[in-house]
């Protein structure tokens, strides 16, 4: 299977299919795919080629230098980075051709600052329709339009995009957001701005909020087939990530054996205990100890004691394991693994959480 104890098997034909499964349910003219944080950890490069093979026509970071890392590895396609801070680079960005997304006045004037005149920067305007952290506040809407409207008529500025995030918090709150949306880009129009594309959902929205879809959607977790929705369940999304390691050790154990620090798990009886080298170090949740899921050889276990740096160990019982085997902490549950929100539910966080925290050191074996 691989020459390393533990993978990750990253599976680019799932991006794609998912892209594409995730185009049907958009019916949008534009496709982003948000490939931040290492492509939520699978890869950014692999998950950008992918999800341009799936259909996807731009792509979605947060900082600057996950744009630059695209572009440097010879993606060509429009992409839009929306967080960076007053250290940031921007004309690297801007000489790249990185579309920015501009929260602030101030941030307007760096970009239009630096621009060239005549060759203005690609922008999009990001509003604050609630959600309370990114973006331009309804009260400065109109100062920050006027500025807009300034740069675009001095040709340092050419805007692309006018966008906005949603909370999640209910089906109604994310429909308030659209309609403040919907108020702040008729705003834009009466200063003469006029994106091309307008762009609210991400996942959740474009699976449970259709009416929010506008001209693009901004997709993460679906693209990677974390199904964050029972639409999305049901839709046939397939995971792109299988996280395993190798049973390196196994051993006969008597009854009362206290397992791994602090003992907070003891074997009931004379039992096999398999060590498995996957730890917090990995991004393996501490807080899945006695209760992230395993499966071996097709039979699923639960983890015994804490998850400790490098290690967990798993009470097979009288199950034929052995070592050399594989052990799927998650994967794809059609081909019977756990899945990334069994481990989220078993460790009080999100599957989101889950994916996007694998650690370095595990290697991502790109799968054909
Ligand atoms: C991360 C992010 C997304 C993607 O969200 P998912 O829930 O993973 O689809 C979209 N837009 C913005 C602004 C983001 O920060």
């Amino acid at each position: 299977m691989s020459q390393h104890m533990r993978e990750a098997r990253i599976r680019p034909a799932a991006i794609s299919h998912n892209v594409e499964v995730l185009k049907a349910i958009a019916q949008t003219p534009h496709m982003l795919i948000v490939v931040k944080a290492n492509g939520y950890g699978h890869g950014a490069e692999t998950a950008a080629r992918a999800a341009l093979e799936g259909g996807a026509d731009w792509l979605g970071t947060a900082d600057l230098d996950e744009a630059l890392e695209l572009r440097a590895a010879g993606i060509t396609s429009p992409i839009l980075a929306w967080l960076f801070g007053p250290q940031d680079d921007l004309a690297e960005a801007y000489e790249q051709g990185i579309d920015l997304g501009v929260s602030s006045r101030a941030q307007l004037e760096r970009v239009a600052a630096m621009a060239a005149k005549n060759a203005p920067a690609r922008i999009h305007l990001k509003l604050d329709t609630g959600l309370g952290r990114n973006g331009v506040d309804p009260s400065d809407w109109d100062a920050f339009f006027s500025a807009v409207q300034q740069a675009q008529k001095a040709s340092r500025v050419q805007v692309i995009g006018i966008f906005t995030h949603l909370s999640g918090t209910s089906l109604e709150a994310d429909a308030e957001q659209g309609r403040e949306f919907d108020s702040g880009v008729a705003r834009a129009h009466e200063y003469g701005i006029v994106p091309e594309i307008r762009h609210v959902a991400s996942s959740i929205g474009t699976s449970d909020s259709p009416a929010l879809a506008h001209d693009m959607v901004r997709v993460g977790a679906a693209a990677y087939g974390v199904p964050v929705t029972a639409r999305y369940r049901e839709a046939g999304l397939v995971p792109a990530m299988r996280v395993s390691g190798q049973v390196i050790l196994t051993k006969r154990v008597t009854a009362g054996r206290g397992v791994g620090y602090g003992h907070t798990y003891r074997t009931e009886r004379d039992t096999t205990l398999a060590l498995i080298p996957l730890g917090y170090a990995d991004g393996i949740p501490r807080h899945g100890s006695s209760a992230g899921p395993v499966a071996i050889n097709g039979e699923k276990f639960v983890v015994s004691g804490r998850v400790s740096m490098d290690q967990l160990s798993v009470d097979v019982g009288d199950s034929p394991v052995t070592e050399g085997q594989w052990a799927v902490l998650w994967g794809d549950p059609a081909e019977g693994d756990p899945s990334a929100n069994d481990w989220a539910e078993a460790s009080g966080t999100i599957a989101y959480e889950i994916v996007t925290r694998l650690g370095a050191r595990v290697p991502r074996v790109v799968a054909p």
